[in-house]
């Protein structure tokens, strides 16, 4: 007894593992894998774009490191469980970050896809092209671009305290 009101209400989970959630937003899979598109709630597409946007601009070294620490200080099943970024994740390349760094400080550097070495006029350049790309005047897409915006925000602050006091021997 099949009901007439067939309309197109077919549901689809969260690409999320162990997200119960709708996956109401569409994404594709990676900026280098365009035709694989994924479905996320909003909570994930949101993640899943600030991921994109951050990968898209970043060398395949940056891309690399990105992963391992998505891998290491957040949730443990990032999307990317497929496909050549997977299959990189698993080389493991060079030490960690200098361990002399407070936690704080390498995950903004991390966030910024910057690494010690690293000048603070290059930390003030890489700050100043993601405020740009993810500034609400310049996309004007919405929600989740204003929260990268603060993101990049925070963790700039967070490298300006620590760098600050570093040159000038505090
Ligand atoms: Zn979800």
């Amino acid at each position: 007894m099949n009901s007439p009101d067939t309309k197109t209400t077919t549901t689809r989970n969260c690409h999320c593992k162990g997200c119960v959630k709708e996956g109401t937003y569409r994404a594709p899979q990676s900026p280098k894998e365009l035709d694989v598109i994924l479905w996320f709630c909003l909570e994930h597409i949101r993640e899943h774009n600030a991921r994109w946007n951050y990968l898209d601009s970043a060398t395949p070294q940056e891309i690399e490191k990105t992963i391992r620490q998505a891998t290491v200080w957040e949730r443990p099943t990032w999307p990317f469980s497929k496909g050549p970024l997977a299959a990189k994740r698993t080389q493991r390349t060079g030490p960690p970050a200098s361990p002399a760094l407070p936690e704080k400080v390498r995950k903004a550097l991390h966030f910024l896809a910057l690494r010690e070495p690293v000048s603070w006029e290059a930390i003030k350049a890489r700050y100043r092209a993601l405020a740009k790309r993810y500034h609400p005047d310049t996309n004007g897409s919405g929600s989740s671009d204003i929260a990268k915006f603060h993101a990049v925000q925070e963790a700039f602050g967070t490298l300006k305290n620590y760098y600050a006091k570093k040159r000038t021997g505090a």
